[in-house]
């Protein structure tokens, strides 16, 4: 059956844990995880909440092959209302969290209301219990996972948490869990920490039982493993070089956003991308990187876990960030470093574990970051202001600024708001590299057409993981376009957004499409879950999710001006590189893909539609 059938509610107002069976009709029609949570969540809240009020939820979900033998089978997702963007947040973490709550009995837990005091969610099997967390108000994410493994004498217990950036109101706060998995983007860690709500901690000792068919499955799954281990990028660069394979492809198409998306090439991009963690440093001999890492029942393990060098200015009094530790990935690398102008690839890994420390997203962090260097740039922000020489390319300035922002001191309670805010507040909006308030992930959209119109109309802001058309502009996966040009995008973008959908739904890791199409994937969905699964209805439950989410944040208040990206990206074209001379064609795309989506000129699903996918 592929779930538990079961949900957890959590009222965190009155203190109270209560089970109730999983509505298996909505599971026929959203899946799990990311569809199934959404769907619940659009059910229980008005769209016009405050975020951060207790009428907000927060919806902690697996989806039906979380901790099977599915490979990358392992992922959980946080739904709520974003803080940032005030659109539907969703975002979701590997590592082990997710097949531990799968293993303790549950899919999902609801959490309501906001509690008096810090409390945690203790999770063993069948047991649920709010337990005091006075004691964890304070600590980090890192300080949170030991605490809890000793308080309960089990170094097994999986814990997702936040730090102080989730306790302060830092805009972009992320959950994080297994010390350095994340829940990234959107907020989701600024809501937990607004309902008092400092971890949730789960022992699961009951394993995935009620597969439908389980000859059929592990034939399936293995067949899944076998094109993973095939496939060049799967099998070999992401083990390899990690996520950073892209840092030196990205940058020579023109691609790579520079100094707050100024340029589309960085000098430095060889200096901080995945094969300079493989060389030895000139100070110690040692390669940055010590291995990569897997997250639960992953065949890929794109995961870096590095070692800094201990006699980097921003460590060599701070021995406990000498060990192994995860990142870079490229993301990170990238909104710490090209976004910045910042080539010193140990200040960034420094940053980057102070983000997961803090329970930071890194990528908002960096860009933000990014965004007040211009604004100090153009003499908008002094030095004065800022609290120190905040120049492009500045390690030391990125080292102090996290630092400022995961404690909430000085001008770090300025960058915690996200750039969006920053921006306005200082007059330059303009200046904000982002949609609906969420910054951009790590590709420019002027060198790479498709991922502009992406993340014009990511229902969460903007953001690579929702419909990921480098797979296609840039690595010809599965069929190879043209980066440059706008024709057949609109198609282009629907259809990774909706096998996004799926991909999520299901409970496995996104990076599977590198190799995987929904037909690899649909053949394992089939023979773990009840029902008919067949191709036509996973096309229409990616689709269904879409719309569901666009009702969500029109019901909101957002329109179809909020699908747009900032004027740099239209007006000022690329200077270097395969795009010079180009901007991004949105105006070109944005109606060709309403009408691709059965949506009206002003982005408003039609009566058809909806009735299609039974909206
Ligand atoms: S591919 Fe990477 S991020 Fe995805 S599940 Fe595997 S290790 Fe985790």
């Amino acid at each position: 059956m592929g779930w538990n059938k079961k949900v957890l509610r959590v009222n965190l107002t009155a203190g109270t844990c209560t089970p109730e069976p999983l509505n298996m009709e909505w599971a026929n029609d959203y899946l799990g995880s990311r569809g199934l949570a959404s769907k619940y969540l659009v059910e229980e809240i008005d769209p016009k909440v405050d975020p951060l009020s207790p009428d907000n939820k927060m919806i902690m979900s697996t989806g039906p092959l979380t901790g099977t033998m599915a490979s990358t089978g392992g992922r959980y997702t946080v739904v709520t209302k974003s803080p940032l963007t005030g659109a539907i947040a969703c975002s979701n973490s590997g590592g082990y969290f997710g097949a531990e709550m799968k293993f303790a009995g549950w899919d999902m837990v609801i959490f309501e209301g906001k509690s008096p005091k810090p409390v945690y969610l203790y999770l063993e099997n069948d047991k649920a219990e709010l337990r005091d967390a006075a004691h964890l108000w304070g600590k980090t994410c890192w300080e949170t996972e030991e605490t809890i493994k000793a308080t309960h004498q089990d170094p097994l217990i999986r814990i997702s948490s936040i730090g102080g950036a989730g306790e302060n109101g830092v805009l972009y706060a992320a959950i994080v869990n297994d010390l350095h998995r994340a829940a990234g983007r959107s907020g989701v860690g600024t809501v937990m920490g607004s309902k008092n709500l400092k971890a949730v901690a789960i022992r699961g000792t009951q394993g995935v039982s009620g597969i439908k068919d389980f000859p059929a499955f592990l034939a399936a799954a293995n067949a899944g493993k076998k094109v993973l281990a095939d496939n060049a990028v799967t099998g070999q660069g992401l083990p390899k070089y990690g996520t950073q394979v892209l840092m030196n492809v990205i940058n020579e198409m023109g691609a790579l956003p520079t100094r707050n998306h100024r340029d589309v090439q960085f000098e430095e991009a060889g200096r901080i991308s995945g094969e300079a963690m493989h060389e030895k440093r000139q100070s110690d001999g040692k390669t940055h990187l010590v291995t990569n890492a897997a997250c639960f029942g992953c065949t890929i393990a794109c995961g870096r876990i590095s070692r800094i060098d201990e006699t980097h200015f921003s460590v060599k009094n701070s021995p406990k960030y000498w060990g192994a530790n995860g990142g870079l990935e490229y993301e990170a690398a990238w909104a710490l470093g090209a976004a910045n102008g910042v080539g010193d690839l140990e200040a960034l890994q420094y940053a980057n574990l102070l983000c997961n420390e803090h329970g930071m997203d890194p990528i908002s962090f960096g860009a933000t970051v990014g965004a007040a260097m211009e604004l100090y740039d153009l003499g908008i922000l002094s030095k004065e202001q800022i609290g120190l020489d905040a120049r492009f390319g500045s390690a030391e300035a990125l080292c102090k600024l996290v630092e400022m922002t995961a404690h909430g001191e000085g001008f770090g309670k300025e960058l915690g708001m996200g750039s969006g805010r920053m921006c306005a507040k200082y007059g330059r909006p303009d200046l904000s590299m982002s949609v609906k308030n969420q910054e951009f992930p790590a590709y420019d959209s002027r060198g790479i057409q498709g991922m502009g119109l992406a993340y014009a109309t990511s229902n969460r802001g903007a953001c690579h993981l929702r419909g990921y058309t480098v797979a296609s502009e840039v690595l010809g996966i599965p069929v190879k376009t043209d980066p440059l040009t706008t024709d057949g995008k609109a198609d282009l973008v629907k259809a990774f957004q909706d096998a996004t959908g799926v991909f999520d739904a299901a409970g496995i890791c996104i990076f599977t499409s590198f190799a995987w199409t929904l037909a690899d994937v649909q053949p394992q969905i089939q023979a773990a879950c009840e029902g008919d699964w067949s191709m036509d209805k996973l096309n229409l439950v990616g689709e269904r999710i879409w719309n569901m989410e666009r009702q969500f944040n029109l019901a909101a208040g957002l329109t179809a001006k909020d699908d747009d990206l900032p004027p740099r990206l239209k007006t000022e074209p690329a200077k270097t590189g395969p795009a010079k001379g180009l901007v991004n064609g949105l105006d070109k795309m944005k109606p060709e893909y309403y009408k691709v989506r059965g949506w009206t000129p002003e982005g408003v699903p039609e009566k058809a539609t909806l009735e299609r996918l039974g909206l």
